[in-house]
C-alpha cells in the first residue's frame, strides 16, 4: 500500500553550512516524534546535497532529494547537473517539473518525460509535479490541464517504472501564496488523478501511487489536507524552512 510522503523543497534557499544546522535541528525534533512508516525527505540545493544525504544515511524512512536535473548522463551542458551525479551524492529522489521550472525555465511536457526517463534508469524516483494556474482553475480547465500534464510526462512508463513514481499535485495560485486549497479541493483533483492511472495501468498500481498535496502547506491546515482518502503526504515550500513547522506538517501525516 501507498506510504505518505513528507518532502521538503527548500528551493533556493540555505547554504550548504546552514544546510547541516536546518537539517540537525529536524532530526533532533523528529527523534522525539513516533512518525509511523511516513517517508521524510529534504530536498536542498545541489551544492548542500551530498552533506544533507550523508546526514541522513541509514536512518529509516528519511531521504534526500535534489530538485531538478538533466536528461543526458553527462556532456557539454554547462550548469546542469544529471541523474547519475545525483546519485553518486547520495539521493533517493529527484523532484521533476516543479511549478517554478515549468514557469522560469520554460520546461515542457516533453522534456520532463525525458527527465523521468534519466532519473528512473539510474534506480532513483521521480517525485513528478503537475497543476494548474489560477486562471486555468478560473476557467474550470484543471481537470484538462493536469491530465496532460500527466499523460504526456508520465503515461509512456511501463507499469513497472510508472510504481517507482511520485505525483505532487500542486496548485500554482497556492505556492508560496498562502492561498491554501480547500481539502474539497485536493481530494476532488487527487481522486481524478487516480482515476487517470486506473485507467492507464490498474486500479492496484493506482492505490499504490503516492499523490502528495503542495501549495501553502502548514502544521494548521496539513492535518485536514492529509486526512483526506486520496491526499498522500505533502510536498512543503516555505514551511520546510523551519525545523518546528516541517516536523509539525511531518506530525500530521
Ligand atoms: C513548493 O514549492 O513546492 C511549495 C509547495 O511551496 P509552499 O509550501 O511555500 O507553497
Amino acid at each position: 500500500m501507498r506510504k505518505n510522503i513528507i518532502a521538503g523543497n527548500w528551493k533556493m534557499n540555505k547554504t550548504p553550512q546552514e544546510s547541516t544546522q536546518l537539517v540537525e535541528e529536524t532530526l533532533q525534533l523528529l527523534a522525539k516524534e513516533n512518525i509511523g512508516e511516513t517517508i521524510v525527505i529534504f530536498c536542498p540545493p545541489f551544492i548542500a546535497l551530498e552533506r544533507v544525504a550523508g546526514l541522513v544515511k541509514g536512518k529509516k524512512n528519511i531521504f534526500a532529494a535534489a530538485q531538478n536535473c538533466h536528461w543526458e548522463k553527462s556532456g557539454a551542458y554547462t550548469g546542469e547537473v544529471s541523474a547519475a551525479m545525483i546519485k553518486a551524492a547520495g539521493a533517493a529522489y529527484v523532484i521533476i517539473g516543479h511549478s517554478e521550472r515549468r514557469l522560469y525555465f520554460n520546461e515542457t511536457n516533453e522534456q520532463l518525460a525525458k527527465k523521468v526517463n534519466a532519473v528512473l534508469a539510474e534506480g532513483l524516483q521521480p517525485i513528478y509535479c503537475c497543476g494548474e494556474p489560477l486562471e486555468v482553475r478560473e476557467a474550470n480547465k484543471h481537470f484538462e490541464l493536469v491530465a496532460q500534464q500527466i499523460k504526456e510526462g508520465l503515461f509512456h512508463l511501463s507499469k513497472d517504472d510508472f510504481s517507482k513514481v511520485v505525483i505532487a499535485y500542486e496548485p500554482v495560485w497556492a505556492i508560496g501564496t498562502g492561498k491554501v486549497a480547500s481539502d474539497e479541493q485536493a481530494q476532488e483533483i487527487h481522486a481524478y488523478i487516480r482515476k487517470l492511472i486506473t485507467e492507464k495501468y490498474d486500479a492496484a498500481t493506482a492505490a499504490n501511487t503516492t499523490i502528495q498535496y503542495g501549495g501553502s502547506m502548514k502544521p494548521s491546515n496539513a492535518k485536514g489536507l492529509m486526512s483526506q482518502p486520496d491526499v498522500d503526504g505533502g510536498l512543503i515550500g516555505g514551511a520546510a524552512l523551519v525545523a518546528a513547522d516541517f516536523v509539525g506538517i511531518i506530525k500530521s501525516a
